[in-house]
């Protein structure tokens, strides 16, 4: 089965081809981060403008990489949700047109599900169970994952997510939108004694996180070096070393609960923040030290993609799912609501 991905859901339009027997077939994206950076971060109303423009080209650009016509597809999934409803409801209705026009079932597809399952698409996947970190610009998630569609939510953020504390941290440092691989490069010149950050909600039991306060620790201390005229690239490479360490070792220790909690020995890292180094050598370590493995995407695939969209779209088409008569464009939608494939027969 050949299916089309379509993901709108932010500031990235992503398609691809998926095909159950081959594998991942096609796969293009057009990141819309240069007209964002003017305003510092994403502007809603330009996403969806954007994704208008660059949406169809990017399917015939697919089409063309697989060497197929539109009528060699065999389903359609897309972005259902979250994310930003203007920008969802261009790949909703586009997938819902191109389906009808071609006869084919269509499924609407939920973000963070594409990210956790990234991994799936490399060469060596994760066998289910195992326990994922999701971590991206808008969630901070552990999650633990039995199968396609059964999720248990072992702990989340009460306030920012890691990826918003990395954007926010870095725009405090005077650094470009998307914060985090910025910070990552200047961090890598910073010396780790100079500071240190806290690491929030470790003193304490429970899988779940906070990093609001880093922001205020980040903002503070950049405010003292100021005022004593120390402010200059090695203070803030520094800011942003203390302040990568800090979000680094607090994911950890959290991987390393959930890890003990749940018995299990397979880690999924996945979203944006998952293509930061330090956090892969960390974890990697750990892992290695408890006899478990870490997986993850390959770079491309952290961050938003249309592959991931295509290949959960067509595990779940493959099994009979499909909602051709509901065009869906939901803000917020739970993950933990999510259920394994509904089959025409359920
Ligand atoms: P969500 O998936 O929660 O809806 P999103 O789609 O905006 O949010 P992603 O595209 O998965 O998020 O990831 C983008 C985030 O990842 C940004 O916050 C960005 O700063 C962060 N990020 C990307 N690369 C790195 C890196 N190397 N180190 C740290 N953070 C990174
Ligand atoms: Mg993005
Ligand atoms: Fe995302």
């Amino acid at each position: 089965m050949r299916v089309l991905g379509i993901e709108t859901s932010c500031d990235e339009t992503g398609v691809a081809i998926f095909d159950t027997e081959r594998g991942l077939v096609a796969d293009a994206l057009y990141s819309q981060i240069a007209m964002h950076a003017d305003y510092g971060g994403v502007v809603p109303e330009l996403a969806s403008r954007d994704h208008t423009r660059k949406l169809l080209p990017l399917i015939q650009e697919v089409l063309d990489q697989a060497n197929l016509e539109r009528r060699d597809l065999d389903g359609i999934a897309y972005t259902a949700g979250p994310g930003l409803v203007g920008a969802l409801m261009v790949g909703a209705t586009t997938a819902h047109g191109l389906a009808r026009a071609l006869g084919i079932p269509v499924l609407g597809v939920h973000h963070m599900e594409g990210h956790l399952l990234a991994p799936m698409l490399e060469s060596e996947p994760p066998a289910f169970p195992f326990v994922a970190l999701l971590v991206s610009g808008g969630h901070t998630q552990l999650v633990e994952v039995r199968g396609l569609g059964k999720y248990r939510l072992l702990g989340e953020s009460v306030d920012d997510a890691a990826g918003e504390a990395f954007d926010k941290a870095a725009k405090m440092l005077g650094l470009d939108y998307p914060g985090g691989p910025n910070v990552a490069r200047l961090a890598e010149r910073g010396d780790s004694t100079r500071f240190r950050f806290p690491r929030p909600m470790t003193d304490r039991p429970g899988l779940d996180f906070s990093f609001s306060g880093l922001k205020t620790h980040t903002l503070t201390t950049l405010r003292k070096l100021q005022s004593a005229g120390q402010l200059d690239e090695q203070g803030k490479a520094d800011i942003a070393r203390a302040f990568e360490d800090a979000v680094v070792d607090t994911l950890t220790i959290k991987c390393r609960r959930a890890l003990d909690q749940t018995g299990l020995k397979r880690l999924v890292i996945a979203g944006g923040v998952s293509a930061n180094t330090r956090l892969r050598e960390r974890l990697s370590g750990e892992a290695e030290k408890r006899g478990a493995r870490v997986f993850y995407p390959r770079g491309r695939f952290c961050t938003d993609n249309g592959a991931m969209i295509a290949y959960v779209g067509a595990q779940r088409l493959l099994a009979g799912e499909r909602d051709d008569s509901v065009m869906k464009a939901l803000p917020r939608w739970s993950l933990e609501g999510l259920q394994p494939p509904r089959t025409p027969n359920d």
